[in-house]
């Protein structure tokens, strides 16, 4: 079998874009696969087309080797644009084995630990008793693991974000919800590291102990040193790494023990490939997978097969507003007539060959839209983090 075509995507999909790529085969089968990259899908798309030229002709089955091909083809090694790209091939090379072998991509992966991929949900109102009576709900539904909603200002408008009228706010309706939804409900926050270490570390101990059983991103991944310190700061378990771009990222932050859940997107780390080294790793360290999984039904569906490999997992992010009608725009069937749907509290394991995934090529017509995520600053007029 050989590559005979590699093409990439970059889609407006209603809300955002989409960054995509087909990858074709001599005998008729191809596979799909999805980047992370959120924002910058037209970086994405130029690496995809330098890799093209040397991808064509070549066996699809050496997923494993073309990932090092690949990584190790330019002088310039690593960073989140390219592995973005890889990631999105690797995926799409993964769907194509698959189907060559006529199972899901899970068995390629040593095969199923569980019978669904458990799920953890995120409440899309805004923070106070509206968050509180959606996370009743997730846990009617059986989903008893979500992040709750903070006070993020004016954010989503690119307005004002001021971090210390954020935690305080936020600090009081965290108090009350754990009060209100027990011990039973696994809590969590995603700051979007819009926070910095001082801030961070009050925020926690505005609150008693096991009012937030996670917090997530608080601040920016650069200096792991500084998660070092912010560790000794407070005892909220740490769930990091939806940025990260590589093994290498991960290395820190899970050999010196500064994250307790790792929040690998399989669409930004490297595919399947880099997904299951960084779960082998994180196992030897008893660090559970809880992935990141904001995207489309390609992402959804590479990060079920991934949970349904691999021992040491938490919960998958579940997009709400993708996952049910009742949070917002639904499954978009035009596009994606098969996917993996949210069953309860999980999503099922497919058995169709390859990822369990269709796409409407025709249906990608819609052309990319430049699109910016908010600039948000602080009340000084200072630039703050999205
Ligand atoms: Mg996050």
């Amino acid at each position: 079998m050989k590559i005979t075509e590699v093409k990439p995507f970059a889609v407006w999909v209603g809300r955002r874009n989409q960054m995509l790529v087909k990858i074709e085969t001599d005998e008729g089968i191809y596979g799909w696969g999805e980047s992370g990259f959120s924002g910058r899908e037209l970086g994405v798309k130029g690496i995809i087309e330098h890799y093209r030229e040397f991808l064509i002709g070549k066996d699809p089955m050496s997923r494993g080797a073309l990932w090092q091909e690949m990584y190790r083809s330019q002088y310039f090694e690593g960073g989140r644009t390219l592995t973005a790209a890889i990631s999105a091939i690797d995926i799409a090379l993964y769907d194509i084995v698959g189907k060559k072998l006529g199972v899901p991509v899970y068995e390629l992966l040593g095969g199923k630990h569980r019978n669904k991929v458990p799920v953890f949900a995120t409440t899309a109102g805004p923070y106070g008793q509206e968050m509180i009576d959606q996370a009743k709900e997730f846990m009617e539904m059986g989903i008893n693991a979500f992040r709750l909603s903070y006070d993020n200002m004016d954010i989503q408008s690119g307005g004002l974000f001021e971090p210390r009228v954020s935690i305080a706010n936020s600090a009081e309706w965290f108090i009350e919800a754990r009060k209100q939804l027990g011990n039973q409900a696994i809590i969590g926050v995603d700051y979007h590291h819009r926070l910095n270490v001082a801030e961070t570390a009050s925020f926690c101990q505005m609150m008693p102990s096991h009012t937030l059983d996670f917090i997530e991103e608080p601040i920016r991944d650069e200096t792991p040193e500084a998660y070092e310190v912010l560790r000794t700061l407070t005892d909220v378990p740490f769930a990091i790494g939806e940025e990260f771009a590589s093994k290498w990222q991960f290395l820190p932050y899970i050999e010196r023990g500064i994250t307790n859940y790792a929040r690998v997107d399989i669409c930004n780390v490297g595919g399947f490939t880099e997904s299951m080294k960084v779960a082998g790793w994180a196992e030897a360290h008893y660090i559970d997978l809880m992935p990141h999984n904001p995207l489309g039904p390609i992402c959804t569906a590479a990060s079920v097969h991934l949970g349904a490999a691999v021992p040491n997992f938490a919960w998958l992010e579940v997009a709400m507003a993708r996952a049910s009608n009742d949070y917002g725009e639904g499954p978009n069937f035009e596009i994606y007539p098969e996917q993996i749907l949210l069953e309860g509290n999980g999503y099922p394991l497919p058995e169709k060959p390859g990822l369990g995934i269709e796409v409407n090529e025709d249906k990608l017509s819609e052309p990319f839209k430049f699109w910016e995520a908010p600039h948000p600053h602080k009340e000084d007029g200072s630039h703050t983090n999205w």
